[in-house]
């Protein structure tokens, strides 16, 4: 089976199977389970952070993020095929109670700029835009980047007008081989930082949130709260770990992979569009003589599976179960279907 529809769907290597099999674990509710604890101050390391919160999910260290982060009634500036408004089943307003001011990004990219004129003015009509939350890879944007200096300027912006700024990272590692964005600093532009572990990192399980010991000790009573604390959890950390130590610099491979795949398409009548492949996401548009349902079952055929993710339009992400034969495997189903 080729399996393009997320980098979700990878299994665990067998070097992974060990690590979990050897964790030391403890009950994490009662702040005792080693693993767990490590996973937590190896990845808050990494960004020069205090503190990490281990979650079941990225939807849960998003939502937890913005719940600290955030009163009822606050509003929160995102973009708006964001993941934390799109994807995570309203949880901004179930959750939080908070209202959203939605920006029309760059492939899921926002700018300072565009965040400057949506504050709302100091006036008691308006809710009182708190928090700022940008995702680095942009996952609707196709995978795509934001420019470091981008980055700088949000967080300048965001600092001088006492914005709150999240980062969903939950590809950041991807961002960081693609454009070398450092995650030291990326620890001092944000306030609080999200990254997931079940991506292209390969653990079957779990994210992080990273933010200072206090913003920490806060979340660590709302992931209580929201039924996210976990007992032995430290056998999954151990896969967290192991991702962390050696799943990183192999997204380069991703990458490239990527890459073929979208010059693949570019030779393909049936496909009008493709957005830039900046990492391990291709988006891409079928024409009409090709029905969305038609492509998925034709690749089906071959034991290929992709996503469709809107009117004619294909999502196709490479992992660490994706393999170059794979790769060429899909070329010759593409060009099977281009002469049919
Ligand atoms: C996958 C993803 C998340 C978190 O998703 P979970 O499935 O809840 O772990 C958050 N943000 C983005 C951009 C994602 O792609």
């Amino acid at each position: 089976m080729i399996d393009l529809r997320s980098d979700t769907v990878t299994r665990p290597t067998p070097g992974m199977m060990e690590a979990i099999r050897n964790a030391t674990v403890g009950d994490d509710v009662l702040g005792d389970d080693p693993t767990v604890m490590a996973l937590e101050e190896k990845a808050a390391a990494l960004f020069g952070m205090e503190a990490g919160l281990y979650c079941p999910s990225g939807t849960m260290t998003n939502q937890i993020a913005i719940n600290v982060h955030t009163r009822p009634g606050d509003e929160v500036i995102c973009e708006a095929g964001s993941h934390v408004y799109k994807y995570e089943g309203g949880g901004i307003a179930f959750n939080s109670g908070a209202s959203v001011r939605l920006l029309q990004g760059d492939r899921g990219r926002i700018t300072a700029d565009q965040i400057a004129v949506n504050i709302n003015p100091d006036d008691i009509h308006h809710p009182v835009t708190k928090l700022v939350v940008a995702e680095n890879t942009a996952n609707r944007g196709g995978g795509s980047c934001y420019d470091p200096a981008e980055l700088r300027r949000i967080s300048t912006f965001c600092r001088e007008h006492a914005l709150r700024l999240h980062l969903d990272g939950a590809r950041f590692f991807n961002a960081m081989i693609a454009t070398g964005v450092d995650p030291l600093e990326t620890g001092t532009l944000f306030d609080t930082v999200s990254i997931c572990l079940s991506k292209g990192l390969g653990a079957p399980v779990g994210s992080l949130l990273l933010g200072t010991g206090d913003f920490i000790r806060q979340s660590r009573r709302v992931r209580k709260l929201f039924g996210g604390a976990m007992r032995q959890s430290g056998y999954l950390a151990a896969a967290g770990i192991y991702a962390l130590d050696h799943n990183i610099s192999r997204l380069a491979d991703d990458h490239v992979r990527a890459t073929r795949i979208g010059e693949m398409l570019t030779h393909c009548s049936f496909v009008s569009h493709i957005a830039p492949v900046e990492t391990n996401i291709l988006i891409f548009t079928l024409s009409e003589e090709m029905p969305n349902e038609l492509f998925l079952a034709k690749l089906k055929e071959e034991n290929i599976h992709a996503m469709g993710i809107g009117p004619q339009t294909i999502r196709m992400v490479t992992h660490l179960d994706i393999t170059d034969s794979m790769v060429e495997k899909l070329g010759e189903v593409l060009a099977k279907l281009q002469k049919s």
